[in-house]
């Protein structure tokens, strides 16, 4: 199999391949890395791709006068909907925008228009009616037994349904109906097509490359060049030009995020005591780990605000790769653009195994799963772009997986906020000191990549509800809101 996810890529809106011609099993780099606003890629994302993706299957169905479109969450989606602008995000999707293409400055005038309009327009021109404001249900019951995250959709007039959907945002924007889920969760070991590496696992990768000769981000800019051919390197930038920008923009904010929780922004605030420190004497050699904490809250503070912010693998997690993309750019001895180009395939190689493997879901393993994925593919990212041999790539993954093992989500409010902001700030600490020990070993190492990703898999199975995006325990019921 290949470094594989549940769905293909292109199923979720990006502007890949049409699914057809996709190679079996697939899962892009830009599938990890995907462009889009925050504050969560499973609550704020999936949604709007959902709703979207239900407008454009109504092309066929006959709309009588008064047909009227509604909208329940389940689960997660439901319990922590409000906090993640679920609701927002459903009504922008039925408002025709995508994740990708929305100006994060319009999503207030677009969803001032809905409101006014209490209409949803499909792309023929024909309307279904739709009041923002009643027809978006928070379903507070038992989740809907596919997946924690879940939301049905449906036109209905009188007491006939004209078209019913139930979809699952099963995190980092991916998003699946009822089948899919059915067919991906049933599927089993099915073999990959049309690309030359095609590993699941670690071991897998680690073998291909010793056969092969060639390094992780190597195989996987082949697997890769399959699908995107010659304009891979200008996606490759693309992203890390969003991933920056975002970035710059939250080094450059002060203010209070919003939700209510009253959490100040704090990376400006940081960068500008680092910067004045800049050639004193007086300068603790651990500050170096104060820009790299700058640099992944700045990325989460901006998806707090509702920012352009790339799934990394999660938005919730967005901050860890950038910050050490960041530091590799500006701290690190030899670094250069052709880094970052090994640094994001490199991670997506690894992230991909962890997603097909395990999750990358806060709502289904907690947030082992997006923090810690995202530290673990840092952590590799880190590792190749500064020369680490595959072996040492796989050592920094697990490393930094290793000790994120048992994390769980519980989230504040249900904004990402508590603790994930500084949460990303760790995750890119241990990610550099992950890399860092590993490129001191020769890759020998007792727990294999493949051991941890499975351990993270059945702690995840093995965690409460309480601590999987619901916001029904931990920090969530222990810190008084004011
Ligand atoms: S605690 Fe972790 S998994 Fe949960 S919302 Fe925050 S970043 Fe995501």
């Amino acid at each position: 199999m290949t470094q594989s996810g549940d769905i293909p890529a292109g199923m979720d809106g990006n502007p890949h391949l049409p699914v057809a011609e996709l190679p079996v099993m697939f899962l892009s780099v830009f599938d990890l890395y995907k462009i889009g606003i925050g504050p969560s890629s499973s609550h704020t994302v999936g949604p709007m791709v959902a709703a979207r993706r239900f407008l454009d299957s109504l092309k066929d169905v006959v709309l009588p006068d008064g047909a009227r479109l509604r909208v329940s969450l389940h689960g997660s989606l439901a319990f922590t909907g409000k906090g993640h602008g679920t609701d927002r995000a459903v009504i922008l999707g039925l408002a025709g925008e995508t994740p990708d293409g929305i100006d994060p400055d319009a999503v207030d005038g677009v969803l001032a228009t809905m409101a006014e309009r209490k209409s949803v327009r499909l792309p023929d021109g024909r309307e279904i009616g739709f009041d923002p404001a009643t027809d978006v249900i928070f379903d507070f019951g038992p989740a809907l037994k596919g997946h924690a995250n879940g939301m049905i959709m449906h036109v209905e007039a009188g007491s006939t349904t004209l078209a019913i959907e139930t979809f699952y945002s099963i995190g980092g924007g991916f998003v699946q109906t009822e089948a899919e889920r059915a067919a991906s969760v049933s599927k089993g070991d099915v073999p990959p097509a049309n690309v030359p590496y095609p590993f699941s696992n670690a071991e897998e990768m680690l073998a291909m490359g010793q056969r092969s000769g060639k390094s992780i981000a190597e195989m996987k800019r082949a697997n890769e060049e399959m699908v995107h051919g010659d304009s891979l390197d200008a996606k490759l930038d693309r992203v890390w030009g969003v991933m920056n920008a975002c970035m710059q923009r939250g080094l450059a904010q002060q203010g209070i995020l919003p939700g209510g929780l009253n959490v100040k922004r704090r990376a400006a605030d940081v960068l500008a005591k680092l910067r004045a420190e800049q050639g004193g004497n007086a300068v603790q050699p651990h500050r170096v780990m104060d820009f790299l904490s700058v640099y992944a809250m700045a990325v989460n503070e901006e998806n707090a605000a509702g920012g352009k912010v790339v799934t990394a693998p999660t938005n919730g997690a967005a901050g860890v790769i950038p910050a050490v993309i960041r530091y590799y750019l500006d701290h690190c001895v030899g670094a250069d653009a052709g880094g970052v180009h090994t640094f994001l395939l490199a991670s997506a190689a690894v992230g991909g195994i962890i997603k097909h493997n395990a999750s990358i879901s806060g709502a289904e393993v907690g947030c082992q799963g997006e923090v810690g994925s995202a530290s673990a593919m840092a952590a590799a990212g880190l590792c190749a772009a500064l020369g680490g041999t595959n072996e040492q790539v796989e050592n920094a993954a697990e490393i930094a997986l290793e000790h994120h093992l048992g994390m769980t989500c519980d989230p504040v409010g249900g904004l990402v906020q508590v603790p994930c902001i500084e949460r990303n700030a760790f995750g890119a600490v241990k990610a550099v000191t992950a890399a860092s020990l590993a490129l001191r070993g020769d890759g020998t190492h007792l727990v294999h990549l493949d051991t941890c990703i499975e351990t993270m898999r059945q702690t995840g199975l093995d965690m409460s509800e309480r601590y999987k995006e619901t916001s029904t325990g931990g920090l969530a019921v222990n810190v008084v809101e004011c």
